[in-house]
């Protein structure tokens, strides 16, 4: 005789059968509570636009501080700005931070693949959706976008070309190098950026976005120099603010 402690017998099947009920039983309890959901946020359908309006970020970031632009967040609030007329600054500054923002998606690119430093992998990533928010402000003011179809490492600008081939160059020296050189860009980029400013919302939103990125990317390739025990010294921002940015924490979401 079995001991009082074994349960009544199951054949594996009704084992099974029972395991699917329960499984049918929290999906159809999970689509309950998640369709409550909808129903109380259904009101107000344009709940996420609102939402990113009263200062939630278009950007979002990791532990590390790679920081990528949601695009279609991006668009949804730049559907809501006014357009203005661009000065022929603002049109050249977009040309030139579209293929900007490429250069630092292609040397990371380059460098990931010379050092298989995940750092590298990250933010080449991140600068993919910078390069496309730049190309959706472009398509917003009807300019053509110099970096259509171009290949890895090919720039219109001829600065721009030139700094690709120096970097990758110097990058592809050593470890300690290509950090150097992700400090740089993103020392650069924030010169840039600042540089450039502009009074049309839609840049100025986009601007903002990209200047966060580069001081969350800026911290983390810091942080991987110095836990090499390697410093570095900025060429295009001030060391004053340099310092700020590498001495606070990295940015997430919300403000801009
Ligand atoms: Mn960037
Ligand atoms: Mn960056």
């Amino acid at each position: 005789m079995a001991p009082p402690t074994t349960p009544p017998k199951q054949s594996p099947l009704r084992r099974l059968r029972l395991l699917l009920a329960a499984i049918v039983a929290v999906a159809v309890v999970a689509s309950a509570c998640s369709d409550d959901d909808t129903a109380t946020s259904d009101p107000t359908e344009q709940g996420a636009s609102e939402q990113a309006t009263d200062g939630t970020s278009v950007t979002s970031t990791d532990d590390e501080g790679t920081t990528s632009v949601d695009n279609g967040l991006l668009a949804d609030e730049l559907a809501e700005l006014p357009t203005t007329t661009l000065s022929d600054a603002d049109r050249d500054a977009l040309i030139f931070m579209r293929e900007e923002e490429k250069l630092a998606l292609d040397v990371y690119e380059e460098l990931y693949d010379v050092w298989e430093l995940r750092i590298f992998d990250n933010i080449s990533a991140a600068e993919q959706t910078h390069t496309d928010s730049v190309a959706t402000l472009l398509d917003r003011f009807d300019i053509h976008d110099p970096a259509l179809d171009q290949p890895v490492g090919v720039f219109d600008d001829a600065d721009l070309q030139a700094l690709y081939n120096d970097l990758v160059a110097r990058g592809s020296e050593s470890i300690t190098e290509a950090l150097l050189v992700g400090a740089l860009i993103e020392d650069l980029d924030i010169a840039d950026l600042q540089a450039r400013a502009s009074n049309d919302p839609a840049i100025a939103l986009v601007f903002s976005n990209l200047e966060k990125g580069s001081r969350n990317h800026l911290r983390a390739f810091i942080n991987q120099l110095e836990t090499r025990g390697e410093t570095y010294t900025p060429s295009h921002i001030s060391q004053a603010d340099f310092d700020a940015i590498v001495s606070s924490e990295i940015e997430r979401g919300h403000g801009r």
